[in-house]
């Protein structure tokens, strides 16, 4: 069951698309003096080496991150573009962990989000990881942020922990459910997961990050998420980023791994600065990221 890591991907392109929109999500969110909770269902290790082992191995990063940061060096555009604020933002919190000119650490949402996060107003994170190391490794992690009661971690299944925290007491929350979709049943348990919570706090913002791979319950599951949105009448927004095949020919020796070539974010309730923000840096990300065959956006809204 527990044979997915995510440090063997973090960095890559579903990695930057998702953190990209979850650092926009959270830019507008903390615009109003309101505490806000950020509930990570599948917070994973937290922080991660990217010369490590694991990211070393799958070289996923190269496909992500490096790519992102190797491409822009020290320039601010994008195929003569200015470089989009979300992607310029989202670069600025990754490289805060990183000495000037390095990239060796890359930050997952728990991460991201407490750099985000307010003091003043109380604002809460709360991260949930079932895995027994990647746990282990967030407890640590946590504990290095000195963040007091800011920021909370328990080893528990995100989707069950998550009924009791809902509604937060300030009522404002975004829930960010990312799980690695290792087992079938996580699709289902996604959906019944954001149903049970529209009925317990219809005014949250709902992030839900999913694979777009050759598998039926994959391929539904967008359709199931309007649906359920549509159903309880609340706005949505789907956008995708999809890398395409790797078109050069594998170097001798090297093991051809094709890997998650494209993944989505289905939000719902987003912010209406969502929508624009993605509008400009999906085009740039493909630009930087998109390789060959099968490459694309898709940016929909409804509700
Ligand atoms: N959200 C992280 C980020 O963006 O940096 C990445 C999370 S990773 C895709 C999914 C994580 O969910 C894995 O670390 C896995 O061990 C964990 N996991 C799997 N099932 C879980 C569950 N039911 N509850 C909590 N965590 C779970």
């Amino acid at each position: 069951m527990f044979s997915y890591r995510h440090a063997f991907h973090a960095g890559n392109h579903a990695d930057v698309f998702k953190h990209v929109a979850l650092v926009a999500i959270l830019r507008h969110l903390t615009q109003k003096e309101t505490a806000l909770w950020v509930i990570d269902t599948h917070a994973g290790a937290g922080l991660y080496r990217l010369d490590g082992d694991h990211a070393g191995t799958s070289g996923e990063a190269g496909h992500g991150i490096f790519k992102l940061a190797e491409t822009l060096g020290t320039h601010d555009t994008i195929d003569g573009q200015p470089l989009a604020p979300a992607i310029a933002d989202y670069l600025e919190h990754v490289r805060a962990f990183n000495r000037k000119g390095e990239m060796r650490v890359y930050p997952g949402s728990p991460f991201l989000a407490q750099r985000l996060l307010r003091t003043e107003t109380r604002d809460k994170l709360k991260l949930f990881e079932l895995h027994p190391s990647d746990s282990k490794a967030l407890a640590g992690h946590v504990a290095q942020l000195d963040a007091g009661r800011q920021v909370t971690m328990d080893r528990a299944d995100g989707f069950e922990a998550l009924k009791a925290l809902l509604p937060p007491p300030s009522r404002r929350a975004l829930v960010l459910m990312d799980p690695s979709y290792e087992i079938k049943s996580d699709y289902g348990k996604v959906v019944a997961a954001l149903k049970d919570s529209l009925h317990r706090f219809a005014t949250g913002t709902y992030a839900v990050w999913y694979p777009i791979i050759p598998r039926p319950e994959a391929h539904d599951l967008p359709r199931r998420l309007k649906t359920l949105a549509n159903q309880a009448h609340k706005p949505w927004l789907n956008a995708s980023l999809a890398i395409g095949q790797d078109d050069q020919p594998p170097t001798p020796g090297e093991v051809h791994r094709p890997g998650l070539l494209a993944s989505g974010l289905f939000v719902i309730n987003p912010p209406h600065t969502l929508k624009p923000a993605l509008q400009e840096a999906l085009p740039q990300l493909l630009h930087v990221l998109g390789r060959g065959r099968g490459k694309g956006q898709v940016l929909e809204a409804g509700g």
